[in-house]
C-alpha cells in the first residue's frame, strides 16, 4: 500500500500542513496543495519525504482542472484551504465578504471534490474528509445546549461551514454507490491564522489533524455522512 497518494488544500500552514506530515507519515504521497508556490515549496521541504508540491487555489477553475490532470490516481481527499474573513454577525456583513468565505469554504471544496472525482474513483478505498467547524452545527449554536455565545457572530465563516456540512451529507449520498465515504471533522479551536482568538491557546494544530488523518484510514464498513470532532466523538448537525 506504498502507492496511496492523498490531497491536502491549504496545506501549506495550520491545520493542513498537520494532515500532510502524519498523511506522509502514514506511507503516503501527499499532494501539499497550495495557491503559492514558494509558500507550498517551504512547506514540502519541512515535511520531508512522501509531500510533493500541487500549486491549487481552490477558488481557481483552470487552476483546479490543471491540478487534477496532474494526479492519477488519489485515496484521500482532505478538503481544509479555509477562510474567515471577519467575526462581524450576518447584520454586519456585506455580500462581499459572504460571496469571499464561501468561493473558498463552500463552492472550492464542491469544484475540487468534482474535479477529482475520476482520481478518487480509481482508489480501492476512497476517502474524502471535509474540514469544517463546530461553530457550523446549528444544534450546538441553538438552544437548549449552545455552545458559543449567542450574537451570531462570525455569519459569513459559520453559514459557510454550515453549508459545507450540508454538501458533506449530499456528497455521501451521492458516493455511497462508489465506495466513497465523506466525512467532516470539527477540529476544534487551534491556534493558526485563521483564528485570532486562538492566538495564545494551547490549541495545537497536530492534534486536530489527528482527526482529519482518523477519517482519512477509515475501514470500509466505517460511517459515511457523518460529523465527527477531532477526538472521534460525533458532533451534532
Ligand atoms: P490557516 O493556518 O489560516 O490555513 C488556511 C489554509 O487555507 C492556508 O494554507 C491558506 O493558504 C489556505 N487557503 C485559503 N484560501 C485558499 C484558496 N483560495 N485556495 C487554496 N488554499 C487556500 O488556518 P487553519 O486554522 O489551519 O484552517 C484550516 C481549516 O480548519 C479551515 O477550513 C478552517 O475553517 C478550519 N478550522 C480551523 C479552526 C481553528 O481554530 N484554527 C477551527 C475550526 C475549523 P494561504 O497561506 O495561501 O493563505
Amino acid at each position: 500500500m506504498n502507492d496511496r497518494t492523498a490531497l491536502v488544500t491549504g496545506a501549506n500552514k495550520g491545520i493542513g500542513k498537520e494532515i500532510a506530515r502524519l498523511l506522509a507519515a502514514e506511507g503516503f504521497a501527499v499532494y501539499v496543495g497550495s495557491r503559492d508556490a514558494g509558500r507550498g515549496r517551504a512547506a514540502v521541504e519541512e515535511i520531508g519525504g512522501g509531500a510533493r508540491l500541487l500549486v491549487l487555489d481552490v477558488t481557481d477553475p483552470d487552476g483546479i482542472a490543471a491540478a487534477a490532470d496532474q494526479v492519477e490516481r488519489l485515496d484521500v481527499l482532505v478538503n481544509n484551504a479555509g477562510v474567515s474573513p471577519s467575526l462581524a454577525p450576518a447584520t454586519e456583513t456585506g455580500t462581499d465578504e459572504f460571496r469571499r468565505t464561501y468561493e473558498t469554504n463552500v463552492f472550492g471544496v464542491a469544484a475540487v471534490t468534482n474535479a477529482f472525482l475520476p482520481a478518487l474513483r480509481r482508489s480501492p478505498h476512497p476517502r474524502i474528509v471535509n474540514i469544517s467547524s463546530g461553530t457550523g452545527s446549528l444544534t450546538w449554536s441553538t438552544r437548549p445546549n449552545p455552545q458559543f455565545a449567542p450574537g451570531g457572530g462570525a455569519a459569513a465563516y459559520r453559514s459557510s461551514k454550515a453549508a459545507l456540512n450540508a454538501l458533506t451529507v449530499l456528497y455521501a449520498q451521492t458516493l455511497a454507490e462508489d465506495g466513497i465515504k465523506v466525512n467532516a471533522l470539527a477540529p476544534g479551536l487551534r491556534a493558526t491564522d485563521l483564528n485570532p482568538r486562538a492566538a495564545g491557546a494551547s490549541g495545537d494544530p497536530a492534534e486536530a489533524a489527528e482527526g482529519a488523518v482518523r477519517l482519512a484510514l477509515l475501514p470500509d464498513d466505517g460511517p459515511t455522512g457523518a460529523f465527527f470532532s477531532w477526538d472521534g466523538t460525533p458532533v451534532p448537525w
